[in-house]
């Protein structure tokens, strides 16, 4: 509670703000400020709050991120750990052997997992309203608001939590564009019941590269185990360069059933075991520039971007969700006992100050990164290969320590 500025009257009001998507940035945004006692109200164009498919790697930056936001416990219970690390050639020779380095090992959580704990620390404070597309964004007057045509919501604070192709990003920032990464990705977790049974000597996990391919696959343990996803199953992703693919999931299933046919064990039995409907697949985009600023003082508070509607990038180093809760767990603290006014306008420009280095510096990782992954040519993939043979310590584990490396702000 703080003292309502505008009535001067030393009565108490709620700070109050409207986070626009409920994706996963969105969600822990929206329940990190309920529980600091913000008086939260949640948009959701979609129908109902949905997971996204399939399953995410947490690096440690995430893990840490979710922990300061209170969602240690829930993410403790869902998570297993990845035993992934060292890259591979398609005939299964290693180009970079397994670090085991604990400092850049993640977790793998099932999506629906992880949104069941981000649903669950809403708590019962949050205003949720679903079938609500934002259309128009108010930065005049005292404070923001956002409308969908019919209604309009007004706050100290908007969280700009709606993904890739942000309407709040595309009126704050326009020339910040989501343009292709120049590939296409496709991931499923195989259900446990379906999931193929491995001989002991096959290793399950770390990533596969050949020619403009790519292939990580991690389990996500028995069904209900202890320490294990309560859902379970074996997650993989894998990217090819090139633009998405319009034909139906049998037949998307089929291609990369032929592209990586050839590939070393267990990755043919894990594309045998995957149904059509297992079956998600993603256009790759990154945003071009990336905004100049991720937070914009408005009345007496402000706007800010989080999540991929700031820093949109592709998977490569698997850390679009982590930089969002990294994103959520840096504006809980930023604006912790901001009061609406100057104090909250400067925590609106210190939390863009915070995060957009930090995002740029991860962006300029990855795109390093994509670049040496979608290696594609003869004369190209043999120095890829000599970079990554060559390459101590290891380029792979050394951008996922740095990107890693991050604690949140006290
Ligand atoms: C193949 C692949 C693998 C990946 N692997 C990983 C990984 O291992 N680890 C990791 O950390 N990240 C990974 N990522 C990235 C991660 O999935 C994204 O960065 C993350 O899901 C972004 O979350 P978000 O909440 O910012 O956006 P979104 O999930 O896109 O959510 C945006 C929400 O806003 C809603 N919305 C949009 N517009 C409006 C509007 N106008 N009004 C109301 N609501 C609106 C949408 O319906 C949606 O619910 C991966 C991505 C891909 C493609």
């Amino acid at each position: 509670m703080v003292t309502d500025i505008e009535t001067g009257e030393g009565a108490e009001r709620m700070r109050s703000a409207v986070v626009v998507g409920a994706g996963v940035g969105g969600l822990a945004a929206a329940g990190a400020l309920a529980r600091s006692g913000w008086q939260v109200t949640l948009l959701e164009r979609a129908d109902r709050l949905r997971a996204g498919r399939a399953a995410l790697l947490i690096w440690p930056n995430g893990v840490r991120a979710l922990r300061a936001l209170g969602l240690g416990g829930g993410l403790a219970a869902i998570a297993t750990p990845a035993s992934l690390g060292g890259v591979r050639r398609p005939d299964g020779q290693w180009l970079v052997q397994p670090s085991h380095d604990p400092a850049a090992a993640p977790v793998v959580v099932h999506r629906e997992d992880l949104h069941d704990t981000l649903v669950a620390g809403l708590g019962d404070r949050v205003d949720i309203r679903t079938g609500v597309q934002v259309r128009g964004l108010r930065v005049a007057g005292d404070r923001p608001a956002v409308d969908d045509g019919r209604s309009v919501w007004e706050a100290d604070l908007v969280v700009a939590a709606d993904g890739v192709d942000s309407l709040i990003r595309r009126r704050l920032e326009p020339e910040s564009v989501a343009v292709s990464a120049g590939c296409a990705a496709w991931r499923a977790v195989i259900p446990w019941y379906r999931a193929p049974r491995l001989p002991d000597d096959i290793l399950l996990g770390g990533e596969t590269l050949g020619a403009g391919y790519r292939f990580v696959a991690a389990s996500l343990g028995e069904r209900g185990s202890s320490g294990a996803s309560s859902r379970g199953g074996i997650y993989w992703v894998a990217t090819a360069a090139g633009a998405a693919r319009p034909e139906p999931p049998a037949t998307q299933l089929a291609l990369l059933r032929r592209w990586y046919a050839d590939w070393h064990a267990p990755i043919g039995d894990l594309l045998a075991a995957t149904e059509p409907d297992d079956l998600v697949q993603h256009p790759v985009r990154e945003l071009r520039p990336m905004p100049r600023e991720f937070g914009f003082p408005v009345g007496c508070g402000g706007v800010v971007l989080l999540g991929d509607a700031a820093h949109a990038m592709p998977h490569h180093l698997g850390q679009g969700a982590c930089l969002a809760f990294e994103d959520a767990a840096t504006l809980r603290s930023t604006v912790h006992d901001a009061v609406p006014g100057d104090q909250l306008r400067a925590a609106v420009t210190a939390y863009g100050r915070l995060r957009r280095p930090r995002a740029v510096r991860v962006a300029r990782q990855n795109r390093r990164l994509g670049a040496v992954l979608q290696a594609r040519g003869r004369l190209a993939l043999r120095a890829r290969d000599a970079t990554l043979g060559a390459l101590s310590p290891r380029l792979l584990d050394r951008a996922a320590i740095a990107a890693a490396r991050w604690h949140p702000p006290a």
